[in-house]
């Protein structure tokens, strides 16, 4: 049997019975990770001898009859923009090379304390900024379903992992769309909790009011596993909501009666493509068969999501990133004359072009005479669509929509056309602006590409996501169809 094309909850399973052990487990997605990782890209460090280490440890705690904690024996990857003391945390970013983390962030500290298996640091693009991977300054990652395409960004290496069985789970971090754009690329399960579900603390800013960690599994139990693990309360972080984490697992079952869900017209409009509308209207007959009355909603404001988004995340990045200066952190340039040639060297050096973009406009929306034309008026925009998603949930416990406008794309299709990559995130964004949890699971496949459902919630209703993700799930089979890479 091949350990790693299974979940992580029928890992746990086998655990629990004495059918393995960690190491097994561990080993067997370490010896995939060393047969496949160069050509999916996914890793970028690997931590063989900590993840045997704390396999063995695990291994004990089973032989000694400890009860088995939420992730014992579980092989977990993690975004390289993720603290983990002692391994490296560059961004994937040349300003950061050779970086070690000498502290955990909180979500590292939950998931060692779950018992959880840390395999290494996962390939991202640059800064977490992009939605095809090809921004990393290390290398590409290839979709696992099709080596010549992208499998989306930013989270692409904590997605491609998990898809190509080299991370049981794996965490992405999400600021417009980063866990649920690939999720939905290369078919599997990825979350963007609501803003303050989940603790930030240790995890690299690039849009502080935006950024989330995104857990990501084969399907949605491992998802939730993965959630409940890590959310709630953290003191190192003030945005971080003191509201009572309800057990996820009790959300998992197929009966959808009483469930209003809405489909939002303005997410079904020109750019879509046909074959992934079909598989979301399929997706959408199957809610219904299980007991959801649909109707369809509006959400008008979401058209300007995303010049939203970029002004506000542009201007919070231009901004968080001022601390690489080759002085307090970073790379710092050779050669220089004074403390401006090392400002100005270091950052031209370390960052790379998208970056570079992200914080020239930033730094314009925020300068005196142009703040309240563009960064203001972004903000008010924000305050609409907030509301805008707020009077629907009054109606709906759930709204549906794809969660990217196409499949996988190939590699270099749009890096020259800046604004077609950015529309990748189209349904993405608005979810983001507004701070709403949301969900893609597998819903279909067009051209033997996976496509993705996107269910949005309410603020702090992820057990609602859970609960319409997982009902899905049990009438369908897409969630079970693994990538053969070639
Ligand atoms: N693709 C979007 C961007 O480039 C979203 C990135 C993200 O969610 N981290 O900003």
């Amino acid at each position: 049997m091949d350990l790693t094309k299974l979940t992580a909850h029928e890992l746990k399973d086998m655990l629990k019975n004495k059918e393995v052990k960690a190491q097994e487990i561990t080993k067997a997605y370490l010896d995939n990770i060393n047969s496949i990782d160069e050509k999916l890209g996914a890793y970028l460090h690997v931590a063989e001898e900590e993840a045997m280490g704390k396999a063995l440890e695990v291994d004990k705690k089973i032989e000694k009859g400890e009860a088995l904690k939420k992730l014992s024996g579980i092989p977990v990857g993690i975004k390289d923009n993720i603290s983990v003391r002692g391994m490296q945390n560059t961004c994937a970013s040349k300003i950061l090379r050779g970086y070690v983390s000498p502290y955990d962030a909180h979500v590292t500290e939950r998931i060692k304390d779950e018992d959880g298996i840390i395999l290494g640091k996962l390939n991202m693009d640059e800064f977490a900024m992009g939605s095809s991977n090809e921004n990393s300054s290390v290398k590409l990652v290839k979709n696992p379903w099709d080596l010549t395409r992208v499998p989306g960004g930013s989270s692409g290496g904590s997605v491609a992992s998990v898809a190509g069985c080299e991370s049981a789970l794996s965490l992405g971090t999400d600021t417009g769309g980063s866990v649920r754009q690939p999720a939905s690329l290369c078919g599997v399960v990825g979350l963007k909790p609501t803003y303050g579900r989940i603790s930030r603390s240790g995890v690299v800013a690039f849009g502080s009011t935006l950024d989330q960690v995104g857990p990501i599994g084969k399907d949605v139990e491992d998802c939730a596993l993965l959630t409940q693990s890590i959310s709630g309360l953290d003191s190192k972080d003030f945005t971080t909501a003191n509201i009572q984490v309800p057990d996820y697992s009790k959300s998992l079952t197929k009966d959808l009666r009483g469930k209003k869900i809405g489909i939002p017209k303005e997410y079904f409009g020109e750019g879509l493509n046909d074959g992934v509308r079909k598989s979301v209207e399929e997706a959408i007959k199957v809610l219904k068969d299980n007991g959801a009355e649909v109707e369809s909603c509006s959400l008008p404001l979401s058209d300007y999501a995303l010049s939203a988004y970029y002004i506000i995340s542009s201007a919070e990045a231009s901004s968080n990133l001022a601390r690489f200066d080759g002085i307090r952190y970073g790379h710092r340039t050779k050669d220089f004359k004074n403390s401006n040639e090392i400002y100005m060297k270091s950052r031209s050096e370390g960052f790379g072009d998208e970056v570079k973009r992200r914080i020239m406009l930033g730094t314009y929306v925020l300068s005196a005479g142009y703040y309240d034309a563009y960064y203001k008026k972004a903000l008010k925009v924000r305050k609409l669509i907030k509301d805008d998603f707020s009077r629907v949930f009054k109606e709906f416990d759930a709204i549906v929509s794809p969660t990217s406008p196409t499949t996988a794309f190939k590699i270099g299709e749009k890096t020259d056309d800046v604004m077609s990559m950015y529309l990748s995130d189209i349904y993405t964004v608005p979810v983001s602006v507004a701070g709403v949890p949301a969900i893609s699971v597998p819903c279909g496949m067009v051209e033997g590409l996976p496509v993705g459902l996107q269910i949005i919630g309410d603020y702090f209703k992820e057990d609602k996501l859970f609960n319409i993700a997982y009902s899905y799930e049990q009438s369908t089979d897409f969630h079970k169809m693994r990538a053969e890479i070639k």
